[in-house]
């Protein structure tokens, strides 16, 4: 899929859950559901956990859907003494085409901060992948009323200027923390306006066709009977999942509500 144009996007979070067999199962189960008509509309992406991700890979290659493959994490190092780590160029050298970057869930329980995920996003950029950088706000901070603030500082110590400069293809997720696994979904409203703020902080500091072009997804409790309405909303161009994206049908019925 060409980044270069805004596309729609759904990306499925398997965060850590599934034995290789029962992640083989889960995308055996998706593909009859998965026609290539719909794939072609709306990029699909798996993103489970990198053990599964080579046997996946070579088990769902050659069909004619247009699956695509992520992982959900990377070292900030090229390569070397970093016991557990997996570079950015392993994973594209296995076939793996998106890597998420700053999830709140490693931004909560590994330290990540802004600047350490601007170190990833480079390693991906170096490694010829694209980026997927989540972004979004606590409860605590959207009550002190501080939304744009942190959206605009994540944006601003993420996001590698380089990306702009060589137009190099990158997603951002809008992910408010108060909504991942919580079951509590930001408003289509609410969702809209950080949206807005995003692809308006874009034009200011990168430039009008990067505003334009980007691909900005919402993730929070997006379940297939809430998708729709989100997902029509103006600046929202599909969605970051994590728990629907473990049960087949609710996963295919997102991607459907996100076709145009
Ligand atoms: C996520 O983990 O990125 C996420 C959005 O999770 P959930 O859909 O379960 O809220």
């Amino acid at each position: 899929m060409n980044l270069n144009m805004r596309a729609r996007i759904v990306a499925g979070n398997w965060k850590m859950n599934t034995t290789p067999e029962e992640g083989k199962k889960l995308v055996s189960e998706m593909i009859p559901m998965l026609s290539a008509e719909l794939t072609g509309k709306v990029h699909t992406i798996l993103i489970p956990p990198s053990l599964h991700l080579t046997g996946l890979i070579s088990l769902f290659k050659n069909r004619p859907m247009n699956l695509s493959w992520g992982a959900q994490d990377c070292s900030t190092h090229t390569k070397g003494a970093f016991t557990g780590e997996i570079s950015a160029a392993m994973l594209q050298s296995i076939g793996v085409s998106y890597i998420l970057v700053g999830h709140s869930e490693r931004r909560a329980y590994h330290n990540e901060t802004s600047t350490s995920c601007r170190e990833k996003i480079l390693r991906v950029l170096e490694a010829g992948g694209c980026p997927i950088y989540c972004v979004g706000e606590t409860l605590q901070e959207r009550e002190a009323g501080q939304v744009t603030q942190i959206i605009e500082q994540q944006l601003s110590e993420g996001l590698p200027e380089r990306l702009w400069e060589e137009s190099l293809p990158f997603v951002i997720a809008y992910e408010p923390v108060w909504a991942i696994g919580t079951g509590k979904t930001a408003t289509p409203q609410q969702a809209s306006e950080v949206h807005g703020l995003i692809r308006q902080w874009l034009k200011i500091h990168s430039s009008a066709q990067t505003a334009t072009t980007t691909s900005i997804l919402y993730g929070g409790s997006v379940k297939a009977d809430n998708a729709t309405e989100l997902f029509n909303m103006p600046d929202v161009d599909g969605g970051l999942i994590g728990g629907a994206s473990l049960e087949s049908r609710s996963f295919v019925d997102i991607v459907k509500a996100c076709a145009r």
